[in-house]
């Protein structure tokens, strides 16, 4: 990566500049109180993590392109619901839309970021970078989560996996954010992403420059063979 050819800074946005993990638990808890899940769950905390265990194995799987983005959001509701579901199964599929729409919509309204994340951004925006949002989330919610945040005035652009149809490490989605960038040399693009498998793998194969955010476990910048390992955004100050 070299930092004088660098005209545009990706980030992707769950883990990276937005704290969806924290903000997911409320909205998850909320969703609980909303739609009275102590029916299947007595207890708030248990409901959270099967839904946690079971949301993670399906995006692994959305990332690879294996599931649709509809199997995904019926699926990660239905499947920690189901063992405990005395109804029909139209029933239980409308049940899950619906927890899904309340999910997101929750989801949507949370504000917190991760630390560091709106000081890196007005950093590189006094550096006269580019600042781009290159995210895998749903166009429903990830321009509503970006307003919420207070983040739409710090971003540049924003390209989501929505857009075109194919996810993060897929080359397609970095080569379409290049084009609607105007900017088609890789060189003068950098990732920087907590996802190792989706955003660093396809920051790497696209021939951009690729900062891997591993929240908390480096304190100061590792360099590997392709890409630099940072464990605080604080970091990208040492960097760009
Ligand atoms: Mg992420």
């Amino acid at each position: 990566m070299r930092q004088d050819s660098v005209k545009w800074v990706w980030i992707d946005l769950d883990d990276t500049l937005i704290d969806f993990r924290a903000n997911s638990r409320v909205a998850l808890r909320l969703l609980y109180d909303e739609m009275n899940l102590g029916r299947f769950y007595s207890c708030c905390n248990d409901w959270i993590a099967a839904y946690e265990k079971n949301n993670k194995s399906l995006w692994d799987r959305y990332n690879r392109a294996e599931i649709t983005k509809e199997f995904l959001r019926i699926e990660r509701m239905r499947a920690v619901i189901a063992d405990a579901w005395q109804g029909g199964n139209d029933d239980l599929v409308s049940l899950s839309w619906e927890m899904d729409r309340v999910y997101l919509a929750r989801l949507a309204e949370q504000k917190t970021l991760v630390g560091g994340a709106r000081e890196m951004l007005d950093y590189l925006r006094g550096r006269e970078y580019n600042i781009g949002v290159l995210s895998n989330g749903f166009s429903q919610v990830q321009h509503l989560k970006i307003a919420s945040a207070g983040l739409t005035d710090k971003i540049d652009l924003v390209v989501l996996s929505d857009d075109i149809g194919v996810n993060k490490p897929d080359r397609r989605i970095y080569d379409y954010a290049m084009g609607k960038a105007g900017c088609p040399n890789p060189e003068a693009h950098v990732m920087i992403g907590d996802n190792p498998d989706t955003d660093i793998a396809g920051a790497i194969a696209a021939g951009w420059g690729a900062i891997y955010f591993n929240r908390s476990k480096v304190a100061t910048p590792v360099m590997h063979e392709r890409f630099v390992e940072i464990g605080s955004l604080a970091s990208v100050i040492c960097l760009l």
